[in-house]
């Protein structure tokens, strides 16, 4: 169904908005269009908000990706641009849960083209605790994967001015170090997830399929026009029960749109028929 894409993306060159080794995933998902990604040289990407708390991030997560990418064009002599940002926070469905959401956002100067690859994963060791001595952080690391995923120290969740931040941390030595440090503001101590993308595996995962979300709806063009980005808009519900036939909240087809043209195009699901376990009247 789709048309290649090949004509907007083989051979060139995206400028990635980041310094957080986010290259490391995002440049391997982008080999098979065709294109090279290179890290903006001295991208500062922490003056658009950091997790750690020195500066927040205004706007939303679309808007601070979007800064981010719009100043790598406004710096550089380049029509191609990607930009990464993630946030944390309760699953919408599973509000028990933490969850991850990564947005990873390509501008297009050439052909004016804005598009996305969007992930929400439960897959993250997004989390925070507070604690008194070096036992109880240590039990809270292993909880989270420390050493290989970095943590945060500071002596309050909500820090004072003028207090100490340790982040990055990788070791027993440097946890330790912190917390003695912070011990002279606090007697107790708030530990967090650092979720900067270099210090923590998990996210960087997430963060990979997100890129590869991105990819898939570049290489998708429209039937009609040809225009990169062909994806689906709309999920359908309504595949009937495979005991009685009612239609069930199981999805019954995609719905594709082209940004540029506005084709659609519905697609139905391979499955013509639903477990009864979706069916309102076979398993109520
Ligand atoms: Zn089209
Ligand atoms: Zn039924």
């Amino acid at each position: 169904m789709f048309r290649s894409t090949d004509a907007y993306f083989q051979g060139r060159t995206a400028i990635l908005a980041s310094k957080h080794g986010k290259e490391q995933v995002i440049a391997p998902a982008f080999a098979p269009l065709g294109v090279t990604v290179v890290v903006a040289p001295d991208f500062d990407s922490d003056r658009f908000g950091t997790f750690s708390r020195e500066i927040p991030r205004t706007g939303t997560q679309e808007e601070a990706a979007l800064a981010k990418a719009e100043a790598v064009l406004a710096q550089m002599d380049t029509d191609l641009v990607l930009a990464s940002e993630g946030s944390f926070g309760p699953h919408p469905q599973f509000p028990m849960l933490p969850s991850d959401r990564e947005l990873v956002l390509l501008i297009d100067r050439r052909h004016n083209l804005v598009l996305r690859g969007e992930v929400r994963s439960l897959e993250t060791n997004f989390n925070h605790a507070t604690v008194s001595d070096l036992e109880e952080a240590l039990a809270f690391g292993a909880q989270v994967g420390f050493p290989t995923h970095g943590l945060l120290a500071m002596a309050q969740a909500d820090p004072p001015p003028n207090t100490p931040i340790f982040k990055g941390i990788q070791s027993e030595e440097q946890l330790q170090r912190a917390i003695a440090t912070l011990q002279a503001y606090s007697p107790r101590i708030h530990l967090e997830t650092d979720m900067r993308a270099h210090m923590n595996p998990t996210r960087m995962q997430v963060i990979a399929q997100a890129a590869a979300e991105l990819v898939q709806a570049m290489a998708q063009g429209c039937p009609r026009c040809g225009w990169p980005g062909f994806v689906v808009c709309e999920k359908l519900p309504g595949l009937p029960c495979a005991l009685c036939g009612a239609s069930t909240s199981a999805i019954k087809a995609n719905r594709y749109r082209c940004q540029h043209c506005l084709y659609q195009v519905t697609v139905p699901r391979a499955e013509t028929v639903a477990d009864p376990g979706h069916c309102y009247f076979c398993n109520p």
